[in-house]
């Protein structure tokens, strides 16, 4: 997980205090106290700052909702006021601000975030996020002694402005700002031609499309117009996503499952203490973490963790994948355990999908 990633599950409120900018207001909206970091952001002094209402330095357009928001919370002892405005620099630019404030009634405390860059990056990012962009790889994933690839995993890469942008670095981006549907549905397709072609694949499904009938509708819609070969699809969806929107992943699975795709659980074993959710998902594929498996030969506590999944999986019924095989030891000990199908570094890295349909013979 990424840096980014962790800040926002902490809820947002991670404080850096070099880069955060502090301050009070009184009730007649002048600032009366303001940390060091506001002169970094704006250019502004200090007593630039104080000397005029702060309404004064905010963007014309963004000056209505501010003021609706702090009446809206002036209304409420202590209720937080969360938005975004822009805020004027000294040399005539602007920084978006993400602001988190409350009042007493007399004085305002407020903590405000430079988002600017975020924002830009989000503004790049629905330029750059096309179907035609998107490109689809391919991790072979293997089963048996012999290692026999019998199935894929379809990983996507962004191609913008001549350079590869790993999901990583886009994702979670895309997933935050309404954009995930942009890559799901294109996965998707992908997933149903390699289907059609007789590939076994597994595709990844953001949590947000769990949610959105519409979405989910369009893809079941789509991925019925191959018939039989749906058999061939595996949906993967994470199971921190499966866990928090329980219904929508029991529907979503329910619905695909209708035309014979498949259900994945993606990084078992990170999300939760609690197994109960399992009695009703509909899944069949358990995808074990590759925070266990990387450093599997050297670590007692992921061979007990590893063993012990696959011990569950088959009381329950389910199949198991090592992700993140990266060398031999590993792979003789996922074996050794009975895990179903490896998938890793040593057994082949994504590689765009063209490439890999040579190998499979097709
Ligand atoms: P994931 O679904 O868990 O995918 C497996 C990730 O592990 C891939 O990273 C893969 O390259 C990496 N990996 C595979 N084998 C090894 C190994 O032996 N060692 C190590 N260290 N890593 C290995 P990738 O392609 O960068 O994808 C990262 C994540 O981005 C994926 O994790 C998935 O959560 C998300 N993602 C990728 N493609 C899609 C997509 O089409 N849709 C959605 N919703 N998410 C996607
Ligand atoms: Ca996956
Ligand atoms: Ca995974």
């Amino acid at each position: 997980m990424n840096g980014s990633n962790a800040r926002r599950k902490a809820g947002g409120l991670e404080f850096r205090i070099e880069r955060d900018l502090l301050c009070t207001a009184d009730s007649r909206g002048y600032f009366t106290s303001l940390n060091a970091a506001w002169e970094r952001c704006l250019g502004w002094s200090r007593d630039e700052l104080m000397a005029r209402p702060f309404i004064e330095f905010v963007h014309p357009d963004d000056v209505a909702s501010t003021i609706a928001e702090a009446s809206r919370v002036a209304e409420h002892d202590y209720e937080l006021a969360s938005f975004e405005n822009r805020y004027r620099t000294k040399d005539g630019g602007w920084r978006w601000l993400r602001w988190s404030a409350r009042s007493d009634g007399e004085t305002w405390f407020a903590v405000a975030f430079d988002v600017s860059e975020e924002r830009e990056a989000v503004e790049r990012l629905r330029r750059e996020l096309t179907d035609e962009s998107l490109v689809a790889y391919s991790q072979p994933i293997t089963a048996g002694r012999r290692q026999r690839i019998v199935q894929q995993e379809l990983l996507a890469r962004l191609r913008a402005n001549g350079t590869l942008i790993q999901p990583d670095d886009f994702i979670p981006r895309a997933e935050r700002h309404g954009m995930a549907g942009v890559v799901d549905r294109r996965m998707v397709r992908e997933a149903i031609a390699q289907a059609d072609a007789g590939h076994h694949v597994e595709v990844n499904i953001s949590a947000s499309t769990l949610e959105d009938d519409d979405l989910s509708g369009e893809l079941a819609q789509s991925v019925s117009s191959i018939g039989a070969g749906a058999r061939r699809i595996v949906f993967e969806i994470t199971e921190t996503a499966a866990v928090e929107q329980l219904d929508a992943a029991c529907d979503f699975a329910e619905r695909m499952g209708r035309m014979g795709c498949g259900f994945a659980l993606d990084d078992f074993g990170t999300g939760y203490g609690s197994l109960t959710y399992l009695r009703s998902l509909p899944v069949q594929l358990l995808k074990i973490d590759t925070s266990f498996v990387r450093g599997l030969a050297g670590s007692r506590d992921d061979q007990r963790m590893v063993r012990a999944i696959v011990a569950m999986a088959r009381e329950l019924d389910l199949r198991t994948v090592a992700e993140g095989v990266e060398d031999r030891a590993t792979l003789r000990l996922v074996r050794r355990y009975g895990v179903d199908y490896a998938q890793g570094f040593l057994i082949g890295r994504p590689q765009p999908l063209a490439e890999l349909n040579n190998v499979l013979g097709s």
